[in-house]
C-alpha cells in the first residue's frame, strides 16, 4: 500500500478531535432577490469594486483592470492588514477570497468559513462545518473559494454537502448532499453561479466514485439537473430521466464504468455567448488501466454542458485511457485569440490546448513543460495524442503482483496540477504554474471496494532537474511558444492573477507572494508571508484604494503523495493567514488601517 494512505488516515483521525465542539446551525430563512444578481456576475471581470467569482469572472481568466498598483509603484505596495485563520487546523490553504458590499468571505481548511470587514480585516462571524468521522478527502483537507448569490454565501465540504449561509449573520439557509462521503465523495472547489444556477462538480476519483456536474436552484439548494460524467449512466433535469451519457460499454468494458471515476474536483468557467458550461473530468478509475481497456470517456477530458438543458454538447478528451492519473480536470478559460471565440486549459499530461469554445475542435497543442514521456505530440486532425507506448506493464501478465515499472514525466502531480493559471488581454498570454517532476509508476491487481483507494498502482515523484522543479510561464496561444519563465526551486502550487498594471502575482511554497513584469518576467516584488503559499490571489478598490489579497498557509497535495519532492519541502512551515496589501502612502496612513 502507498505511504499517502497511512497519512491520509491521520488527517482523517484527527478531525473528529478538531471539529467535535461545533454545531451546525439550521434555519435562517430564505434568500432575497436583493444582493448578488446574474447579472452582476457576468459582469465580475470588468468591476473593480468587488470580486464576486473565484477566477476573477465567470471566464475564470483572473485578470482585473486594476492599474492603480502598477510596474512603476510596485515596489511600495506593504501590508494593509492581516488575518489569522486560527485553532490547531494549520493544512493547505487554497482559497481565493470573494468582496461584497464590504465584506471579505474566506473559506479555509477543514470546511471553514469567515466574513471579515474587507478594509479591516475586523472578524465579523465563523462558520465552522462540523465534519463527520471517515471523511476520505484524497489530497489535503482544502477549500478553493465560495461562490455568491443573493444575500447568500454558498461552498462546499469534505463530507460532500453544498452550504449556503446568509452574508450578514453566517447562519445557515440550506444544506444539500452532493454525494456519500462514505463511498469517498468529498468537495473542495469554488462553486460557480450561472443563471441562479449553483454549478457544482465532486472529488473522489481515487475511490471510484462516479463524476457529475450538478445545478441547483442557488436560493433554495434544490436539485435542477445532474450530469454524470462517465459514459452509461443516466442524467436527469428536474427529477426525470434526461438521458445516458455517452453510450454504455462504448469506451468502457463490462461493468468497470459503475466505479469509473472521471470527478470534476475542480470545478468549472462559464462563456455566456455559448450558453456553455466547462467543467474538467480527472482520471478514469482505477489507475492501472489495463482492467480497463478503451479510452474511457468522458474522463480526461474537458466536457461542454448547456447549462439550460443539462446536456454534454462536446468533449475533449486529452489522455484516452489514462494511465498516469493525468486528469483533465484543468480550467478551461474562454478568451478570443484573433477574433475567434476560443478557450485554453494547460493540463496536467503536459500540453497547452487551444479549442473551438462553441465546437470543441482542436485549434492548437503544444508542450509546455520540458520532458513529456508518454507521448510526442498531438495529431491536430484527429485530436488524439501521438502515444510514445511507455505505459506501465500488465501486472496479470506478470509472475508476481506487481508489473513492469516506467519511467514517466509528467508525474501523476502534473505539468500543472489544480492551481489556475491566468490570461492577460493586454499583452494576450496566459501565465501557467508548471511544474516539472517525473515518477516511477507501476500497476498492481486492485478490485473496487466502497470507501477504499482503488488505484492499482504505486509510484514515486521525482525531480527532473536539480536546480529547480515550479517554472511560471508566459505562454503565447497564437503559438504555443514560451515566451518567458521564472523558475522557482520548490513545485508551484498556488493560483496566479493578472492586472491592467502589467503585474503578474503568483505565491511560492517558499512561502514569497510575488509580482512579475507580466511582459518580461522580471520579478518586481516579494514578500515574504510566513507559510508556503497555495492560495490564489485576488484585487479590489475600495474608497479609491486598489487592495490585492492572498492566502498563505503550506499544504495541498505534495506533501501527502509527492514522494522524493514531499522530502524536499517537509520543512515548510504550516499556516493559515490573509495577507492584504496596498501602496504605501505614508507610515502613518497605513497604521491608521
Ligand atoms: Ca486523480
Amino acid at each position: 500500500m502507498m505511504k499517502a494512505i497511512s497519512v491520509r488516515g491521520t488527517v482523517a483521525s484527527r478531525i473528529s478531535l478538531w471539529c467535535a465542539g461545533t454545531v451546525l446551525a439550521l434555519g435562517g430563512g430564505v434568500a432575497s432577490a436583493a444582493g448578488v444578481t446574474d447579472a452582476m456576475i457576468k459582469n465580475d471581470a470588468v468591476t473593480t469594486d468587488q470580486v464576486l467569482t473565484v477566477g476573477l469572472g465567470l471566464h475564470g481568466q483572473r485578470h482585473s483592470p486594476l492599474k492603480t498598483i502598477n510596474a512603476g509603484n510596485i515596489g511600495d505596495l506593504v501590508p494593509a492588514w492581516t488575518f489569522s485563520f486560527g485553532g490547531e487546523k494549520q493544512r493547505g490553504q487554497e482559497t481565493q477570497p470573494l468582496i461584497y458590499d464590504g465584506k471579505m468571505f474566506i473559506t479555509g481548511s477543514y470546511s471553514r468559513l469567515w466574513a471579515l470587514d474587507a478594509k479591516t480585516g475586523k472578524m465579523l462571524w465563523d462558520y465552522q462545518h462540523r465534519l463527520p468521522d471517515g471523511i476520505m478527502p484524497c489530497c489535503d483537507v482544502i477549500n478553493r473559494g465560495a461562490a455568491l448569490f443573493g444575500d447568500l454565501v454558498i461552498f462546499g465540504t469534505l463530507d460532500a454537502r453544498l452550504v449556503a449561509l446568509n452574508q450578514d449573520t453566517g447562519k445557515v439557509v440550506w444544506n444539500e448532499k452532493l454525494g456519500d462521503y462514505k463511498a469517498g465523495y468529498s468537495y473542495t472547489a469554488a462553486p460557480l453561479i450561472v443563471d441562479g444556477l449553483v454549478i457544482t462538480g465532486v472529488s473522489g476519483g481515487e475511490f471510484g466514485i462516479v463524476g457529475k456536474v450538478d445545478a441547483r436552484d442557488a436560493a433554495t439548494g434544490k436539485l435542477v439537473w445532474s450530469r454524470p460524467t462517465v459514459e452509461g449512466h443516466m442524467g436527469t433535469f428536474k427529477g426525470k430521466d434526461n438521458g445516458i451519457t455517452g453510450k454504455t460499454n462504448a469506451s468502457w468494458p463490462g461493468d468497470m464504468w459503475k466505479y469509473g471515476g472521471a470527478a470534476t474536483w475542480l470545478g468549472c468557467t462559464y462563456a455566456d455567448d455559448v450558453g456553455l458550461v466547462y467543467c474538467g473530468t480527472g482520471n478514469p478509475a482505477p489507475w492501472n488501466a489495463h482492467l480497463r481497456p478503451g479510452d474511457n470517456l468522458y474522463s480526461t477530458s474537458t466536457v461542454a454542458i448547456d447549462v439550460k438543458t443539462g446536456k454534454i454538447r462536446w468533449s475533449y478528451q486529452s489522455t484516452p485511457n489514462d494511465h498516469w492519473d493525468f486528469d483533465g480536470v484543468n480550467e478551461f478559460i474562454p478568451f478570443d485569440m484573433d477574433g475567434k471565440k476560443v478557450g485554453a486549459k494547460a493540463d496536467r499530461n503536459g500540453f497547452f490546448y487551444v479549442i473551438d469554445r462553441a465546437n470543441g475542435k482542436l485549434i492548437n497543442a503544444s508542450p509546455f513543460v520540458t520532458r513529456q514521456t508518454w507521448a510526442s505530440g498531438v495529431d491536430l486532425k484527429t485530436g488524439r495524442p501521438i502515444e510514445s507506448g511507455n505505459r506501465p506493464g500488465d501486472p496479470s501478465q506478470a509472475s508476481g503482483e506487481k508489473g513492469e515499472s516506467v519511467f514517466s514525466a509528467p508525474s501523476f502531480l502534473g505539468g500543472k496540477n489544480w492551481m489556475p493559471m491566468a490570461y492577460s488581454p493586454d499583452t494576450g498570454y496566459f501565465y501557467v504554474p508548471a511544474n516539472e517532476w517525473g515518477m516511477d509508476i507501476w500497476n498492481e491487481p486492485i478490485t473496487y471496494k466502497k470507501g477504499a483507494a482503488y488505484l492499482g498502482a504505486g509510484f514515486n515523484i521525482k525531480p527532473l532537474y536539480e536546480d529547480y522543479i515550479g517554472a511560471l510561464r508566459a505562454i503565447d496561444p497564437r503559438t504555443g511558444k514560451i515566451v518567458w519563465e521564472a523558475k522557482n526551486d520548490a513545485p508551484l502550487w498556488g493560483g496566479v492573477m493578472t492586472t491592467a498594471g502589467d503585474l503578474v502575482f503568483t505565491g511560492t511554497p517558499e512561502g514569497y507572494f510575488k509580482a512579475f513584469d507580466a511582459r518580461t518576467g522580471k520579478e518586481l516584488w516579494k514578500f515574504q508571508t510566513g507559510s508556503g503559499v497555495v492560495g490564489q490571489p485576488a484585487t479590489w478598490e475600495q474608497d479609491g484604494v486598489q487592495y490585492i489579497a492572498i492566502a498563505s498557509g503550506w499544504g495541498g497535495a505534495v506533501p501527502l503523495w509527492g514522494g522524493d519532492v514531499a522530502k524536499k519541502v517537509k520543512d515548510i512551515s504550516q499556516g493559515g493567514m490573509m495577507w492584504v496589501f496596498r501602496l504605501h502612502e505614508s507610515g502613518a496612513d497605513v497604521a491608521k488601517n
